[in-house]
């Protein structure tokens, strides 16, 4: 009989691992349904590039029903699983939850954005891990610099022209310095408003920036974070956002109009709250084979698993893209050798180092010992990542994106009011009847 696969989750491994099975598996032997909230999955590290207005947003995310035709695409979220049963319950977009029964579950929600007890950061703060976030950072930096033009409130325009970033890692640092390189584009469309006016602070609670990589890389780009004007301040977490004040440990403060959270994740909750064998920081704790430690027909990877680093013993695999991709890649071919009653394979990866873009043409890439700065760390973090980008089509087009910008300035129009189109039309029906009062009056 046909196996039900049932993939929580469409981001890298859900993707890429429900690629792989559609690829390996014979027609009759099991049928893969995938749930995702969102129907896409995000190239994430994009994402700084998309908010600078360098990539299209459309481009950094992959359709999961086009990338996987073959598949039952379902899009929802699931909320609870239930293993026992092995039926998971799915809410859709619309409608009321029902039931998805399956005889393999993939466990793959990846991480969600890691909150704190910080006051004012919920009314205050912006995330950065979707691309609404960033399509919306992109409007409102845009947003912010006009408000400054247009001002004539001193005060105004200062808070307007203040940004701060929170979290020094990959997501942080490259949104900040994506950030900035659109920042000062658009500041020939403001000639009243100077460079120097502009507040970026970069707030990191730990000692360096950039930990995934050597730390000479950290502070090489720290160093060249501050030359280009930024306040990196180091051991300094956000203690209060309250009314847009953000206070640092260090007793810093910044009246914001911009404050961007990208202070890391947490795994999913979905697994913990299902009963799934979970470690002290709810990874699903997970063997070298990418089985769910001691469930049968469970599987789980990526951001959300902790699954032994094989390579470091007593360590567990990061939680970044270059695992999750090969652990998806295995995961698919495992699944397969489960269905057939064959041996699966332990997952084994040496870290190859990383890469990270900081706008301006610059950037930081390790790749083994080899360390790259500046423009030749820009070029490794864009061959990089282009490499990884799902589908052909995706590739073409980011690579479009950056070959038009090498010849045109990029857009510095912000769309905001795509985020409320309800807005003009309301007014105007508010205004409707006291204009056609107003008429009958006269
Ligand atoms: C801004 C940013 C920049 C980054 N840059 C880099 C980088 O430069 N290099 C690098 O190696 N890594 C980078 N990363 C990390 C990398 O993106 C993650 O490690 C990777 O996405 C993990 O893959 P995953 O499949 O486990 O999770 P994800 O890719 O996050 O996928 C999880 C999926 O599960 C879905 N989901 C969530 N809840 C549910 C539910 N209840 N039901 C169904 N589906 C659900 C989500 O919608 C999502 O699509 C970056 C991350 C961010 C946020």
């Amino acid at each position: 009989m046909r196996k039900q696969i049932l993939v929580v989750g469409g981001g890298y491994v859900g993707l890429y691992a429900a690629r792989g099975l559609r690829k390996l598996i014979r027609s009759g032997e099991a049928e893969v349904t995938i749930v995702d909230p969102r129907g896409y999955m995000t190239y994430q590290p994009f994402l700084a590039e998309a908010a600078a207005g360098a990539i299209e947003p459309r481009h950094v995310v992959a359709p999961l029903n086009r990338v996987l035709r073959g598949a039952k695409v379902l899009t929802g979220k699931v909320t609870h699983v239930d293993h026992d049963r092995r039926v998971a319950t799915f809410q859709p977009v619309k409608g009321r939850p029902y039931e998805v029964a399956y005889d393999i579950v993939v466990m793959a929600a990846g991480s969600i954005t890691r909150g704190l007890p910080i006051k004012g950061l919920a009314e205050h703060a912006v995330g950065f891990k979707t691309v609404g976030e960033a399509v919306h950072l992109r409007n409102h930096v845009l947003a912010q610099l006009a408000a400054a033009a247009s001002t004539d409130d001193p005060e105004v325009r200062r808070r307007a022209l203040t940004f701060v970033v929170v979290g020094g890692g990959f997501a942080g640092v490259e949104a900040l310095a994506e950030m900035q390189g659109l920042a000062d584009d658009t500041l020939r469309y403001h000639p009243g408003i100077a460079r120097e006016e502009l507040s970026w602070t970069l707030a990191e609670a730990t000692g360096g920036i950039l930990p995934e990589l050597h730390e000479s890389l950290g502070e090489w780009t720290a160093e060249a974070l501050r030359k280009r004007g930024v306040d990196v301040r180091l051991n300094a977490p956000i203690v209060s956002a309250e009314n847009g004040v953000a206070t640092l440990s260090d007793g810093t403060t910044r009246d914001a109009g911009t404050i961007v959270w990208a202070a890391g994740g947490r795994p999913n909750p979905l697994a913990a709250a299902s009963g799934f064998p979970v470690d002290r920081i709810g990874r699903i704790r997970a063997t070298e084979y990418l089985t769910v430690d001691g469930l049968p027909d469970a599987f789980a990877a990526g951001d959300g698993a902790a699954v032994p680093d094989l390579t470091n013993p007593g360590a567990f695999t990061a939680p970044n893209a270059q695992h999750a991709v090969r652990q998806a890649k295995l995961l698919a071919r495992n699944l397969v050798a489960y269905v057939r009653g064959r041996k699966l394979k332990a997952y084994r990866h040496a870290y190859l180092g990383s890469v990270a873009g900081l706008g301006h043409h610059q950037g930081v890439a390790q790749v083994y010992r080899i360390k790259l700065t500046g423009f030749l760390g820009w070029l490794a973090h864009r061959a990089y990542h282009l490499a990884w980008v799902p589908t052909f089509n995706h590739k073409a087009k980011v690579l479009a994106d950056w070959t038009l910008a090498m010849f045109f300035r990029r857009e510095a129009v912000q769309l905001g009011g795509l985020e409320h189109p309800e807005t003009d039309f309301q007014e105007a029906l508010a205004a409707a009847p006291a204009q056609a009062q107003a008429g009958r009056a006269a």
